[in-house]
């Protein structure tokens, strides 16, 4: 079958009411922006969906590949278009019922979106149905059949199909607002960062690093993972904060086994400062509860209260077998598990604090300058952008 279009439905921008054309719009938008590479296509938004026009030549594995990475997708559909014509809509659907073997049975299901069509779905459906089964003396089976031959009934035109793909869901990037993602070398913070994503929200990428010997790599290795991590989220930006000065400081003052939530403390300090300049609305980690020393509870609140902003952790009550499988399904997995340090590591006592006491905490800090060192910090950052992939 020689397509011509490609029909892309979202799912759960029809319940939003009033701000379905907004979120149609960001859709509308953010797929125009993945699909740039690809040449001679128009995108365009027709009775309640996206439509694609493609060129002959394109590459449609490419395509799919592509749309699978879009979020606010529900399922799309490669398809071939007709005029508004019922002659000329049995034409099409008899081509679909050429690719299909004699003991097959079908199905016909008409969808009419453009109301000023005068034929009812259910008409079409037994129109096209009985002129397959005549020219291609094919069966219909209503319940369990071999194929279904969509019939989407549109404003110019309709539109033919026998498949499809289903999408990532979720909402467009975008629509919800910004996040500022902590984000670190392990396995954890990019799903969380994707989850985000798949929520609506534009992910701003937040790293802090600490150069040694050790760990000179980690940065590079962040970079790749957002590089990942960019392919559904695109133009993402990553800011670097060199954290070796604030470390330093701070294991002058504090005791190691209070170091890592201190150090964490600091992170989210600085990571509302960007959140601000971002105008942010969130921060978004890749904690869950009690997976290490540093996410027990007492710990995790111990931390989230340096915030501003509220800290949402996607993976709270995901186990680390469902996060790697995602990760893997992502693609960042395996840039994960290349060895490195993390700065939170850095000098810390064997078995840190797992119920970070807030009293000790502020007791500790009470002898940091705490906004002098967030300030200097800040001076310091790397920002990169991520422009096309
Ligand atoms: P991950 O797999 O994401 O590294 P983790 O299981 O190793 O998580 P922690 O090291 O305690 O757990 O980190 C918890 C969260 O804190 C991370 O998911 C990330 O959001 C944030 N974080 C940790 N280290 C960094 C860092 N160097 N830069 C930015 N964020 C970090
Ligand atoms: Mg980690």
């Amino acid at each position: 079958m020689e397509f011509d279009t490609v029909v892309i439905h979202y799912g759960e921008i029809g319940i939003k009411g009033k701000n379905r054309p907004f979120f149609e719009k960001v859709l509308l938008d953010n797929v125009k922006m993945h699909l740039k590479r690809f040449r001679g296509l128009k995108v365009r938004r027709i009775s309640g969906r996206l439509i694609v026009e493609i060129a002959e030549d394109l590459n449609l594995e490419e395509l799919r590949k592509e749309l699978l990475k879009i979020h606010g997708i529900h399922h799309f559909s490669f398809s071939k278009s007709c005029p508004l014509d019922i002659e000329e809509i049995k034409r099409v659907t008899v081509e679909f019922a050429k690719e299909y073997s004699q003991n097959e049975s079908f199905r016909v299901e008409c969808v009419r979106a453009n109301k000023k069509f005068e034929i009812s779905s259910q008409e079409v459906n037994k129109i096209v149905g009985e002129e397959i089964s005549r020219k291609r003396n094919l069966k219909v089976n209503l319940k369990h059949p071999d194929h279904t031959i969509f019939i989407e009934i549109c404003e110019e035109k309709a539109y033919v199909y026998d498949n499809k793909i289903y999408g990532l869901k979720g909402l467009p990037v975008g629509v919800s607002g910004k996040v500022i993602a902590l984000i670190s070398g392990g396995i954890d913070s990019p799903v969380a960062s994707f989850l985000a994503m798949k929520r609506g929200c534009r992910v701003v990428f937040v790293h802090f690093f600490n150069i040694t010997g050790h760990s000179s790599g980690v940065k590079g290795k962040v970079e790749r993972i957002v590089r990942v991590l960019n392919e559904y989220q695109r133009n993402s930006k990553l800011y670097l904060v060199p954290f070796r000065d604030v470390q330093m400081e701070l294991i002058k003052k504090v005791p190691s086994k209070y170091r890592m939530l201190i150090y964490r403390r600091f992170m989210f300090r600085i990571a509302s400062e960007i959140a601000e300049k971002e105008n942010a609305k969130a921060l978004v980690v890749g904690d869950s509860i009690s997976q290490v020393a540093s996410q027990t509870l007492e710990n995790l609140n111990a931390v989230y209260n340096t915030s501003r902003l509220v800290v949402l952790p996607p993976l709270i009550g995901m186990d680390k077998e469902e996060i790697i499988e995602m990760a893997k399904k992502l693609g960042t997995y395996e840039i994960s598990i290349e060895p490195y340090e993390d700065c939170c590591s850095f000098m810390i006592a064997k078995h840190p604090e797992t119920k970070g006491d807030i009293k000790i905490i502020e007791e500790i800090e009470s002898h940091i300058d705490i906004e002098e060192l967030v300030k200097k910090c800040l001076e310091s950052i790397i920002v990169i952008d991520f422009h096309e992939s």
